[in-house]
């Protein structure tokens, strides 16, 4: 079964130029001159579109259980929205309870997804229960393709490490060569703060905000380089929102040391007003580092551009406004962490293209070439190129669309980007070759995923 996609521009991360990509089966076969091949089963005409390889988001919350609840999307709808969205990849976090072993976590997160996923999918491990077996089970872990382990700075008595723990699963991760991504705020002064802000009767939505300030971003992330560098572990800092944070991994790069950071659309586009908004609004936009003022978002485009951040994931964790956020009336504490934005992260890094502020390349690279190599998958994802998976965009740079709720495929009841007006379009994706999204509509089928076992990081110096 061959597929030739003709006529368009076809994007890496080292930039764009004419060419036609034929897939054979599930693999990308060729990229070749235009009109060179003239023949194929399939061919999809992508004459004033770009041709990209699938967007990869290492940062999704599937199923996630939370306080009785759990997040909105399942393995189905998640994947099939961030088809939608362009994204053929996700590395959803699989979350050890506390009691809990990791393989048994891995386990649990197999079933949950096996046989659901309408895109390819692999795992990372959250840590919250570090003692001998876990240290052990993370050997075990990356021999099973998850290589990389989530600890938390935050969530005392839930998620929370000390420094003592993150020390310990750092060394495991230095002997194994894994991966320790780091939730980093510093989550014993936040709970003082949320503590006080709530005695004075300060319940709404925005204290969330100011009960989080970006000092305590910026001292946990510095915390967390150091331990890394006392231990040789690779660090990788999820979610960074905040100024303070990205001057503290700008000087770690500047210094050589195997540290990365990923950014979120939500802290590129939202501000802490989003918080401030009227009523019981702001629920929407709580997630964890908040959203910050306005300013910081100059500071991590220029992240992004010079490579400082690296990655732009979602966070997707979404929670329905009613019943869900609603949990938090009148105790911000309570509101349910996480934003919905699987669906929009191509769309609105293609944004910033639009803008000026990165490159076409630049997005190529920071929404899929680079979490492939992060994440070991490259070259298999994040490139086309012949023998990789023929999972292809086909992206409409000219089209316009206004995102909302009532259009979006998230099984979550608002947008956190509700009327944003974009430039570009996903027209068409295909996964290991064949095609899920198209002018159509979906004809993707859950189940059409498999795990990914990934290899170690490939930036390790
Ligand atoms: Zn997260």
């Amino acid at each position: 079964m061959r597929t030739l996609i003709t006529g368009g521009t076809v994007l890496s991360a080292t930039g764009a130029s004419a060419a036609d990509v034929l897939v054979e089966d599930e693999k990308v076969a060729a990229i070749v001159s235009p009109g060179f091949v003239e023949t194929a089963d399939t061919v999809l005409d992508a004459s004033g579109k770009y041709v990209l390889p699938g967007g990869i988001d290492a940062h999704t919350h599937l199923e996630m259980p939370f306080g009785g609840t759990q997040s909105a999307d399942t393995f189905a709808t998640g994947t099939e929205a961030a088809a939608w969205g362009g994204t053929t990849t996700i590395i959803d976090f699989a979350v050890q309870a506390k009691g809990t072993t990791l393989t048994a976590t891995m386990d649990r997160w197999h079933e949950k997804a096996d046989g659901n996923c309408a895109v390819d999918y692999g795992f990372h491990l959250i840590v919250s229960d570090v003692n001998d077996t876990t240290l052990k089970d993370m050997e075990t872990c990356v021999d099973r393709g998850v290589s990389s382990f989530k600890m938390f700075m935050a969530y005392p008595g839930v998620f929370y490490s000390t420094d003592g723990e993150i020390l310990r699963a750092m060394r495991k991760a230095a002997d194994t060569g894994s991966t320790i991504m780091m939730h980093a705020e510093n989550g014993i002064a936040i709970d003082e703060l949320v503590a006080q802000a709530l005695a004075e009767g300060r319940t709404d939505p925005l204290q969330h905000g100011l009960t989080r300030p970006p000092a305590l971003e910026g001292e946990a992330t510095s915390r967390a380089i150091a331990l890394a560098q006392v231990t040789g572990a690779p660090l990788y800092i999820v979610h960074l929102s905040a100024a303070e944070a990205l001057t503290a991994v700008a000087a770690a790069r500047d210094d050589g040391r195997n540290v990365f950071a990923e950014t979120c659309p939500q802290y590129l586009y939202l501000s802490i007003a989003d918080l401030a908004r009227p009523g019981f609004e702001g629920a929407k936009y709580v997630a964890s580092p908040p959203l910050r003022e306005k300013h910081h978002q100059a500071d991590l485009w220029r992240g992004l551009r010079t490579n400082d951040l690296s990655v732009v994931s979602t966070d997707h964790c979404p929670f329905c406004f009613k019943e869900q956020k609603e949990l938090g009336r009148g105790d911000f504490s309570r509101i349910p962490n996480g934003i919905p934005g699987v669906e929009h992260r191509m769309d609105l890094l293609h944004q910033g293209v639009v803008a000026g502020e990165i490159s076409l390349a630049r997005w190529v690279e920071a929404c899929s070439t680079t979490p492939a190599r992060m994440f070991g998958l490259y070259p298999r994802k994040g490139v086309l190129a012949p023998g990789a998976d023929a999972d292809i965009v086909i992206y409409d740079p000219t089209a316009r669309q206004t995102l909302s709720a009532r259009t979006h495929h998230m099984n979550v009841d608002y947008s956190a980007y509700e009327g944003f007006e974009i430039m570009g379009k996903v027209e068409t994706v295909l996964s290991r070759g064949k095609v899920v999204v198209s002018p159509s509509g979906f004809g993707g089928t859950s189940g059409h995923g498999r795990f990914l076992a990934r290899d170690l990081c490939q930036y390790l110096n």
